[in-house]
């Protein structure tokens, strides 16, 4: 089955889609995304996505390129016209084509791309024995809140991340905590049994799946706290996992080589992940 992408009202071929070269998405990563969960081929979250769609764009005064309504019928026929039953659908929207200048253009319809493919998920070793992150300083902008298209210290984190035989960068504030992945939310379990992950500020994106987990959590009554915990803090703790659309709840087990508890998937770390898995299957 051939690729099909959307892009600003009509579905193409994916290897022929494409947006004009004074977008300004691709001038000054004037823009912001999504990447939703499809899970039988149903989105995953899709409200929690839509939600952080209209802030991020509301934030940046980005127009809104259309309802939700028509968002959500595209989003659907770009997994259905690709085939997708378990992967991700990824919408971009941008402020739209206008003569380079950093200011707002005045008549610029936003621009939308929305694209679907197959995924098949962290391996399943990293989900029975876990993976490891490194830590390297939190480079990024002021605004981590807004899922902007805007991603240069995510990519170098994570490829630093990579050339160093680890899955993910836990990004280090200037006090030292963990601030979060560079795409992933960052959680620890610390030695007395307290669920920690860092408050929802404009230092770290609110993850859908940090929110799905937060309503597990709370549903089943387990004591948690939204706090700032430092580098040292999770390195001492009993258990770390990290959370995201595309991993979902992954163990980790060492930080910057060294061992997180006695170095297994912690057993609060596999009771959420069980738990989320149950969630989006259903
Ligand atoms: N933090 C950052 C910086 C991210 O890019 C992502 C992935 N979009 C996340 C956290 C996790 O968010 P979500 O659970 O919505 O995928």
């Amino acid at each position: 089955m051939s690729r099909i992408a959307y892009v600003n009202g009509r579905y193409v071929p994916h290897r022929e889609a494409a947006v004009h070269i004074e977008d300004r998405g691709y001038q000054f990563a004037d823009g912001v995304y999504e990447v939703t969960a499809v899970r039988g081929g149903r989105l995953v979250d899709e409200e929690r996505h839509l939600k952080r769609l209209d802030r991020s764009l509301g934030e940046l005064k980005i127009a809104q390129p259309m309802s939700h309504a028509a968002l959500k019928f595209v989003c659907r026929e770009v997994v259905r016209r690709n085939g997708v039953r378990d992967g991700i659908v990824y919408l971009q929207v941008t402020r739209g084509v206008a003569p380079r200048d950093h200011s707002f253009p005045k008549d610029a319809a936003p621009s939308i791309v929305v694209t679907s493919r197959r995924t098949k998920g962290a391996p399943q070793k990293s989900v029975d024995e876990g993976i490891g992150v490194i830590s390297l300083p939190d480079q990024r902008w002021a605004r981590c809140d807004i899922k902007s298209i805007s991603l240069l210290p995510n990519i170098l984190g994570k490829q630093q991340a990579r050339e160093a035989g680890a899955y993910e960068a836990w990004q280090i504030d200037r006090d030292g905590n963990v601030t979060e992945g560079t795409s992933t939310n960052a959680w620890i379990v610390t030695g007395r049994g307290e669920l920690v992950t860092r408050r929802a500020d404009s230092t770290i994106l609110n993850g859908v799946t940090r929110l799905a987990i937060l309503d597990i959590v709370a549903r089943q009554g387990l004591t948690f706290v939204e706090r700032p915990f430092s580098l040292a803090e999770a390195k001492e703790a009993r258990e770390a996992f990290l959370t995201s659309t595309t991993s979902f709840v992954l163990p980790v087990v060492l930080i910057d080589g060294e061992p997180v508890g006695d170095g297994r998937p912690g057993e609060l770390t596999r009771k959420l992940r069980a738990a989320y898995a149950g969630q989006i299957e259903q």
